[in-house]
């Protein structure tokens, strides 16, 4: 914000800043609510619905029916195998005591006991029978389990079948929804973005600027975050042709007001030096020489180490006079002289008629 503003000013400019985003931000508000209320034209696709009803559900009951079917077979192959590992634990400790018993029977050579040896050696069989039945229980399980993971997989093999032929359909159903949402959205947008560019175009100096400038930010705002994450992609082309289109657009006008401002610029330096100086406004004159900038030819102004920078080298523009009752040096866009308070030169020019500069 420019030094040589008045304090009043300085605060009005940033209360308008202000008040231009608080009124950007009840527009966006606003404009959200009316999207919101607005027959919604995205109802959500599904894939689902491009498939043969029929088929679609008989091939999931039959996929349901066959994970629950997997689920109990993988709940008995557990028990089978809880009762193998049982009746295994069983026969081993049955087969250890024989042994045992055995080996002492061996040692003392009773005769009157083979008939217990008859007797505990069908006890063990009789176990190991046990062993085996389980064994051949979580065997016929398991094979079981194999088959119907094998039915599952082409269930499951049958519907992704179902959905792939679906799918063109889908897609094509839905590119087209893409593109009657980008319209919608466009048709909503198009036109707070050309009222903007108006807007821009003839309203900035009007001193309801700030409010013009409030709704041009909400015409950004909805460009960018409703309309451009909603352009269709078709893979890319969409995309890329609203770059070029938008680089274009922006490169022609950027173009033309480079073109336009070089054409006024040289038409101003063919004036007279005076007539130069008194037609820049004396805000812009001190904002720009606050930025080391010809306010003049808008070039640099160019200093050397040792002497007073009194005129633009580019355009010769004055820059600086000497006062004419302390002889002290100013600016000749200030009004007074800092030193002694004597109106300056220059604008003691400005204020005599023969001096005024003449109309072109
Ligand atoms: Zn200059
Ligand atoms: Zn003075």
């Amino acid at each position: 914000m420019s030094r040589s503003l008045r304090r009043p000013q300085q605060i009005f400019a940033l209360l308008m800043w202000l008040l231009s985003l608080l009124f950007a931000a009840a527009l966006i508000g606003l404009g959200s609510l009316i999207i919101q209320d607005l027959p919604s034209v995205d109802k959500p696709l599904r894939l689902e619905s491009f498939i043969d009803q029929d088929a679609l559900s008989k091939i999931n009951q039959q996929r349901r029916q066959l994970r629950s079917e997997v689920q109990a077979l993988d709940r008995s192959q557990q028990n089978a195998r809880d009762q193998y590992d049982s009746a295994s634990a069983d026969y081993n400790s049955a087969k250890a005591t024989f042994d045992n018993w055995i080996k002492t029977r061996t040692a003392t050579q009773q005769q009157e006991q083979n008939l217990e040896v008859l007797r505990r050696t069908q006890n063990v069989e009789t176990i190991k029978n046990r062993q085996r039945e389980s064994l051949a229980d979580l065997q016929r399980i398991q094979t079981e389990a194999r088959q119907t993971n094998i039915r599952l997989q082409d269930a499951n093999t049958e519907l992704q079948r179902l959905q792939n032929a679906a799918r063109p359909a889908f897609d094509s159903v839905r590119r087209s929804q893409v593109f009657k949402v980008f319209l919608f959205r466009l048709a909503l947008t198009l036109p707070l973005l050309l009222i903007a560019g108006y807007f821009v175009a003839k309203k900035r100096k009007s001193s309801y600027w700030p409010l013009y400038r409030g709704f041009v930010i909400f015409a950004l705002f909805a460009f960018f975050v409703e309309l451009v994450p909603y352009l269709p992609s078709y893979g890319g082309y969409i995309r890329f042709i609203v770059g070029i289109a938008l680089v274009l657009v922006v490169g022609h006008y950027a173009i033309r007001a480079m073109s336009r401002y070089l054409e006024r610029k040289k038409n101003e330096e063919s004036r007279s030096e005076s007539e130069r100086r008194h037609s820049i406004e004396y805000e812009t004159a001190l904002k720009k020489i606050a930025a080391k900038t010809c306010p003049g030819c808008d070039r640099a102004i160019s200093k050397t180490e040792g002497v007073a920078t009194f005129f633009c080298v580019h355009c010769g523009i004055r820059l600086r006079e000497k006062c004419g009752s302390c002889g002290e040096t100013n600016l000749t866009f200030h009004r007074f002289c800092l030193s002694c308070g004597e109106t300056t030169q220059s604008h003691k020019d400005k204020t005599t008629p023969e001096n005024e500069p003449a109309v072109v």
